[in-house]
């Protein structure tokens, strides 16, 4: 089988490897489709502080079922989920499972830019294994994995009907965001986003206002008046970038809160007012990942009809054109979401 892998920095590889074998307690599964993440690119570019593994969004048929699993069987098409939390530690007591120390060191194998992969025993007894609706195509499914990012996040910060999401960077998850807000009941979404393409496109996908962030001011203003001088409840930084972020948090209203969830450069920083963010009130809730709940809300909203998954899927490649695939996914003005495809996409 044909399997993609981070051969080091800046280093994409497409290698032929023994197809893996289902253990007592695993299952194997033949990839359909897995998204091109932005950390995967980052993780390409060597910024990112984290296992070198890539492709953490898939969805497939399973292929194999090791001794010993009883709830699953062999041609079931299934969301995996690659991290999974140990729920014995106290991280996990609280809530905060996905910053659980065992959570980033669980993962599939050899990752989701495989042809076909080995879900370990833990993430199989732990729920990582999500039954996918016969209604669920390949391509809705393979944005389970970033919409649950958006479905914890919104939850973490306590996300309620009415209020107002303003998200900067809208690529695949800032679009996720205000498609998940939308579904959660969200009376205004605004986005600021620097690629021309991918503005246009959002204006389309059921903005109240899109902006240009290049003059913040400016931007700031359009938000005002679009909010009716209220500004947003919940502020989403969907990128890194540093004024990105400043933009999110001078977009929340007083007492409201600043999610951050695009991945910071290693060492960037932010140069705010902190007597301003002080008298601001605005809450700073950093989240990472997903989980298997958040997960299975996001079929559950997709069922219902209220989270629209459609038209987000701008490109398919298969495994043995990563490279491409990872060029697209870079390409801003080009894509929206890229996805690595395997042989069971065509069933
Ligand atoms: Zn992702
Ligand atoms: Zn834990």
């Amino acid at each position: 089988m044909k399997v993609g892998r981070l051969a080091g920095p800046g280093r994409l590889v497409v290698e032929e490897s023994a197809a893996p074998r289902a253990g007592p307690g695993e299952i194997v599964v033949t990839l359909a489709a897995c998204g091109v993440c932005g950390t995967d690119l980052e993780k390409l570019r060597g910024r990112y502080r984290t296992a070198g593994r890539i492709g953490h969004e898939p969805v497939g048929r399973i292929e194999q079922v090791g001794d010993g699993v009883a709830q699953l069987t062999v041609g079931e098409r299934v969301f995996v989920h690659h991290h999974v939390p140990c729920y014995a530690c106290e991280v996990c007591a609280r809530g905060d499972t996905t910053f659980c120390a065992e959570y980033a060191r669980t993962n599939i194998d050899p990752g989701g830019f495989a042809e076909s992969f080995r879900v370990p025993r833990e993430n199989v007894e732990r729920g990582a294994v999500l039954a996918l609706d016969p209604s669920i195509d390949w391509d809705r499914g393979a944005l389970f994995e970033p919409a649950g990012c958006a479905v914890t996040a919104l939850r973490r910060v306590g996300f309620t009907p009415g209020n107002r999401l303003f998200v900067t960077g809208l690529g695949p998850v800032g679009v996720l965001y205000a498609r998940v807000a939308r579904a959660l009941g969200a009376s205004w979404v605004g986005g600021a986003e620097i690629s021309p393409a991918r503005r246009e496109r959002a204006a389309r996908h059921g903005f109240d206002l899109v902006v240009d962030p290049a003059d913040a001011d400016q931007a700031l203003r359009a938000v005002g008046t679009s909010t009716g001088g209220k500004l947003a409840d919940v502020g989403v930084a969907a990128t890194g970038a540093p004024a990105a972020i400043g933009l999110a948090y001078r977009a929340t209203r007083r007492g409201g809160t600043l999610n951050l969830f695009g991945l910071p450069e290693p060492t960037s920083r932010l140069d705010i007012d902190l007597q301003e963010m002080y008298l601001s009130g605005v809450r700073v809730v950093p989240t990472y990942a997903t989980t298997e709940a958040d997960v299975a809300t996001v079929q559950r909203l997709a069922l219902a009809g209220t989270l629209d998954l459609s038209d987000i899927v701008t490109h398919r490649r298969p495994v043995a054109e990563l490279g491409e695939a990872f060029d697209l996914a870079r390409d801003a003005e080009t894509s929206l979401k890229v996805l690595v495809t395997g042989p069971a996409y065509a069933g």
